[in-house]
């Protein structure tokens, strides 16, 4: 098999077991975004152990099976809504900002689609702006239409269509991915078990808009779903004749591409 980077994955809710099969798949480089840990926070030092643990403790169990590791930083969509917490959270966040394994805000964007969650959402936009850091833009997993649309009307505000290219959107779908690439962003697709696409249909969606700016990832967390997505994928393309030109720009170099404009991001093929 190749070589892999899977560009969105929760090692937090994993095994070591996962670690062990992802490296002997041939994952090489991870990165993990904040995520909502399954159950309400009840304080700010709840968010500031999870960063911690990511950027050290992460890093280090992954390192031990060879695969360098990344953190994406954020207050989650589905945390946005809780205040005062969530604008306490976000001030917390400053001082992990500039930590060496953090490449990226995120995931940012919108969860149910609404007024506090839009808030937030632009208050993080703001922070990668004045830090001019990546953004990783999460899309709702209901009214994805909605999502990109008001996605796209966000970054409009902000002038930040013409840094499109320093914005990854994730979790696209046949619904969304065409906007996503007009709009001159990275495009995210989430090979998962039951809730996302499975590896047909991100195949598919591959077919029909090519292989530039689309990175596939496994989005593994707390369901049921799969740390081998990204091999699985490219196993399922190399069956169906795509060349291997194509199939390491959508496990490994596009994902490469993207992070790579982060100065903390250090990891090269
Ligand atoms: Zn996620």
């Amino acid at each position: 098999m190749g070589r892999f980077f899977d560009p969105h994955i929760h090692m937090y809710s994993r095994t070591t077991d996962d670690y062990e099969i992802m490296s002997k798949a041939g994952i090489e480089v991870i990165v993990q975004p904040s995520f909502w840990l399954g159950s309400p926070r009840t304080s700010v030092g709840t968010f500031e152990d999870y960063w911690e643990h990511m950027i050290s403790f992460e890093t280090q169990r992954s390192k031990e099976f060879a695969i360098d590791h990344y953190v994406c930083l954020s207050v989650n969509p589905k945390e946005s809504t809780e205040r005062p917490l969530a604008l306490d959270a976000l001030e917390a966040m400053s001082k992990y900002l500039d930590r060496q394994r953090v490449v990226a805000i995120g995931e940012i964007g919108y969860n149910l689609i609404n007024d506090l969650e839009d808030e937030l959402f632009q208050l993080q936009l703001d922070i990668a702006l004045k830090k001019d850091m990546l953004a990783m833009i999460h899309l709702p997993h209901v009214n994805k239409k909605e999502g990109i649309e008001r996605t796209k009307s966000v970054l409009k505000t902000k002038n930040m269509l013409e840094l499109s290219n320093k914005i990854l959107i994730d979790h696209n779908t046949e619904e969304t991915i065409e906007k996503t690439l007009e709009l001159g962003c990275w495009a995210g697709l989430t090979v998962y078990p039951v809730t996302k696409l499975s590896p047909a249909r991100a195949i598919d969606i591959i077919e029909k808009n090519g292989v530039e700016k689309i990175m596939i990832n496994s989005s593994a967390d707390w369901g049921v779903s799969d740390p081998l997505s990204v091999p699985l994928v490219a196993r399922e393309m190399k069956k169906k004749g795509f060349s291997n030109n194509d199939i390491e720009k959508v496990t490994l170099y596009n994902a490469y591409k993207f992070f790579k404009q982060s100065p903390n991001f250090r990891w090269s093929p």
